[in-house]
């Protein structure tokens, strides 16, 4: 049997996934792992799908399409160059690349697939979706609610019930659902945004600021620009990107307009308040969400977080006051879902999953500041700035201030943990930037942490004003003393088998942990099914009853190969029956 892949067919952007050794990998398209949901026209009419449509968006806004998904279910038209097409086949262009990219990647051909879709999508926009796979030429063997996917992701292997918020905050729109896992069965049960909310109007924001400045100073307007605010687009959108990792950026635009260049900074602090009122708005649908599902708060398992916008790290913190719980982002945000849809085409297969590995560091690191602690000035708070949990690679950047007029000066001191004093953690390591300008107080110093997959260190300190810096590695310790394996076997002696005598994997614990999760998905079938009953029409009902009768005797019988199979059937009639 072929693989079945997963596929996130995102407003902005789409990404694809397949399980490979029980684990979800990104399948890149055009060597990057997210893929732009652009259609396009070139000047001698070729397609061009992805990064490419996107590249001439700016030169060729009348034959290139973006955010597609908007018109999913749609009857009208759309067009491209000078010809029509329907929503359905723009989506197929786009369902169609994944599918060859895919192919290529596993080298083999890839003809079936599990598509996400947001959980407000009606019957009509699903319906839309699975012709567009269709069309690709993708058996669409399951269409998942883009939430389910993402609790899917964070938690394959678990069994325990749970229930999930999350908070998905894309290019266009913006959602916020209640994911409830119950005896194995993922359900969504409530659901709540803003379908025009999202990067896109990050960007936009910030367009607005730097059209604001670029006029003070030479008494033009970018934005009213074509070719110069697409150009203004791009460069905002990278920004603002950057901002979700350093406090500053600059945008540099040469020869905007005519012979005019672009030179701002832009702090993060100022675009924060720039974005928070629109913050605020998402925080408002995550609390209808928990009124439509009767849920308080309290009643919350963990909040994960997806979508690419929701990298900005006000989102987070905004979040954790809200809400009281440190959300989850380990897991690529803009990721997640084709992870959680190739772990649900996994599960249609039999295949059994295990949770997406990730590096991530277990420890905090931070520096030494004067600070608040117990309400009083302190010489050395720890203020951290990679946070236990962060994925690998990290990078993280926050400004200091000289205490002293004239200091020429600062000791950068970093620490590992989670004591709020700095002495009380681990020392890692410490360097003197010495030259700083002759100033007052004040003089702004950017500490800038970036830790790679091996656990090493890279601080760098930077006057702003001069842009005087100073980078030094560091290697962080675990801290614990380094094991040793041989050594510890030597002192175990006879209490413990060596590797090469120690048995494989008893099999027969695998078969009967199989026997139990095809029980589990019985029992979840079942109860759906009957709760359906009476709902439906006769035919379908008799078909149902049908099924609920051998699967009842494939339990009775302790035939689970045949159980595997009825489930499938009831999980298909499930999909069509259930809205
Ligand atoms: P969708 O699911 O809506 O297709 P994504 O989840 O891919 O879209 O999110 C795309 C949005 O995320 C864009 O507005 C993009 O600029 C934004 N984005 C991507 N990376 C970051 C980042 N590091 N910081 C802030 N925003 C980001
Ligand atoms: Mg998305």
């Amino acid at each position: 049997m072929g693989a079945v892949i997963g596929i996130d067919l995102g407003t902005t952007n789409s990404e694809v996934a397949v399980i490979r050794d029980g684990r979800p990998e990104i399948i890149p398209v055009d060597g990057e792992p997210i893929m732009p949901s652009c259609v396009g026209l070139d000047s001698r009419g070729e397609l061009l799908v992805g990064r490419v449509a996107k590249n001439q968006m700016a030169a060729a806004p009348e034959s290139t399409i973006l955010s597609i998904k908007r018109k999913m279910g749609q009857t009208e038209r759309v067009a491209m160059g000078d010809r029509f097409f329907s929503p359905e086949e723009i989506a197929s262009l786009i369902l169609a690349s994944l599918k060859t990219a895919a192919e290529a990647h596993l080298g083999e051909t890839v003809t079936e697939a599990v598509i996400t879709v947001p959980a407000y999508f009606d019957d009509a926009q699903r319906k839309a979706t699975q012709n567009a796979g269709q069309l690709a030429g993708l058996d669409v063997r399951r269409i998942i609610n883009e939430p389910t996917a993402a609790a899917l992701a964070y938690d394959a292997d678990q069994t325990s019930d749970r229930t999930v918020l999350v908070y998905d905050l894309g290019g266009g729109t913006f959602d916020a659902s209640l994911v409830v896992v119950q005896d194995g069965v993922v359900e969504v049960k409530s659901s709540h945004g803003d379908t025009h909310l999202g990067g896109d109007d990050f960007d936009h924001l910030l367009m607005e600021h730097v059209d604001r400045i670029f006029f003070e100073q030479h008494a033009v307007h970018p934005l009213a620009d074509l070719k110069a605010k697409n150009r203004l687009w791009a460069a905002v959108e990278k920004a603002k990107r950057e901002l979700s990792d350093v406090p500053y950026t600059r945008i540099r635009e040469e020869y905007l307009i005519g012979d005019l260049h672009l030179d701002v900074e832009i702090e993060r602090s100022a675009y924060e308040d720039m974005i928070r009122p629109l913050l605020r708005k998402t925080m408002d649908s995550v609390h209808r969400c928990f009124k439509d599902a009767l849920m308080l708060p309290g009643a919350l398992d963990k909040v994960i977080l997806v979508g690419g916008a929701s990298r900005t790290p006000l989102v987070a913190e905004l979040v954790k006051k809200e809400i009281n719980i440190e959300p989850r982002h380990e897991i690529h945000p803009d990721l997640i879902v084709a992870m959680g849809a190739a772990i649900q085409a996994a599960v249609i297969q039999g295949q059994k999953t295990k949770s997406i590995l990730v590096d991530i560091t277990p420890y905090t690191f931070g520096t030494g500041a004067v600070g608040v602690y117990n309400g009083q000035l302190h010489e050395d708070v720890f203020v951290p700035m990679i946070h236990r949990g962060t994925a690998l690679p990290a990078r993280k950047g926050k400004r200091f201030s000289t205490m002293h007029d004239g200091q020429e000066a600062v000791d950068v001191r970093i620490y590992q943990g989670e004591a709020p004093l700095a002495e009380d953690n681990i020392f890692i390591g410490n360097f003197l930037v010495e030259g700083l300008s002759d100033v007052p107080a004040g003089n702004e110093i950017v500490l800038t942490l970036a830790l790679d997959l091996n656990g090493v260190l890279e601080v760098t300190a930077a006057e702003k004003r001069t842009g005087l810096s100073k980078t030094v590695t560091m290697k962080t310790g675990d801290g614990t003393a380094a094991f040793d394996l041989e050594q510890a076997r030597e002192h175990l002696g006879d209490w413990i088998e060596t590797e090469s005598e120690s048995a494989g994997p008893a099999p027969s614990v695998d078969a009967a942990d199989e026997k139990e999760q095809v029980m589990a998905a019985a029992k979840a079938l079942r109860k759906r099914s009957t709760a359906l009953l009476n709902d439906i029409d006769a035919t379908d009902a008799s078909e149902l009853r049908a099924l609920l009768a051998d699967s009842q005797k494939a339990i009775a019988e302790g035939r689970y190969q045949k159980l595997a199979e009825l489930n499938e059937s009831l999980s298909d009639m499930l999909f069509y029956l259930e809205d």
